[in-house]
């Protein structure tokens, strides 16, 4: 089966930490936010003494405070589809992204560490089909912060403080929405980017705005947003109708067919 979900970010620089050992997730809800207290190359290090145990993040993204070349980079540690270990319960259904503060507090990040959240934000939102919105709650889909929620911050870590919280909600989260344009609108009939398949159990605007259309056309289907075996069926029996091939996959062609129905 054709895969499109990417679980490396091809604009980052890989760093496994060894074999992995952490449970798979599946397609991630929440992109929660994180400031390193520290710097990129030291962050680094402390995950890869304990490999996929302790406290490691899927991402970290390097700012002005590490030496020249890393202000911006992005290292991934973790694949897009297995869990880290950076925020408790939200380990179970989130990426984590770290961002270098170089161990200062209510630093802003540098030009170019913005536009790395930003751009890995955009690429966040096209493999997952989630929209840039802050969440409002551990259900939700889009994105969060550390001390957002008491469940992803047992110690009660000030993360990622006033000043960051501030540039991601006024500036970061509102960019990365901008980029993705109507392309992505959670209104929108575009085609959203990722393959609508089953196996595994997706979760997504994306499923319930197929779904939806799929029922206004005349098809029987719960909009619940899960695109599971009775999605698959009706897709299927879509795809016949239409002489599309028939592998139950929501594809650009079969989108497109749904949404010219009016
Ligand atoms: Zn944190």
């Amino acid at each position: 089966m054709i895969m499109t979900l990417e679980l490396w970010c091809p604009f980052a620089d890989h760093k496994p930490l060894g074999s992995q050992t952490q449970p798979k997730i599946g397609v991630p809800r929440i992109f929660i936010l994180h400031t390193m207290s520290g710097f990129l190359r030291g962050t680094d290090s402390m995950f890869r003494t304990s490999g996929y145990t302790g406290t490691e993040s899927t991402f970290g993204i390097g700012g002005s405070y590490d030496p020249e070349p890393l202000d911006g980079a992005i290292w991934q540690w973790q694949d897009l589809t297995h869990s880290a270990d950076a925020q408790f319960a939200g380990n179970r259904y989130s990426t984590s992204v770290e961002t270098s503060d170089g161990a200062k507090s209510g630093v802003r990040w540098s030009d170019k560490q913005a536009e790395s959240l930003i751009r890995l934000g955009v690429w966040w939102c096209k493999q997952t089909g989630h929209p840039a919105r802050l969440v409002t709650s551990p259900s939700g889909t889009g994105f969060g912060y550390h001390s957002q929620l008491p469940v992803w911050n047992e110690n009660s870590h000030n993360c990622p403080g006033p000043v960051r919280l501030g540039q991601y909600k006024a500036e970061i989260i509102p960019e990365i929405a901008r980029r993705l344009g109507g392309t992505h609108a959670t209104s929108s009939t575009a085609y959203p980017g990722r393959l609508l398949r089953y196996p595994p159990l997706l979760k997504g605007d994306d499923v319930r705005r197929w779904q939806a259309q799929m029922k206004k056309i005349g098809y029987s289907i719960d909009v619940d947003g899960y695109y599971g075996p009775k999605s698959k069926a009706v897709c299927v029996k879509f795809q016949k109708a239409e002489h599309l091939d028939a592998d139950g996959i929501v594809g650009p062609k079969t989108w497109k067919a749904a949404f010219a129905h009016r």
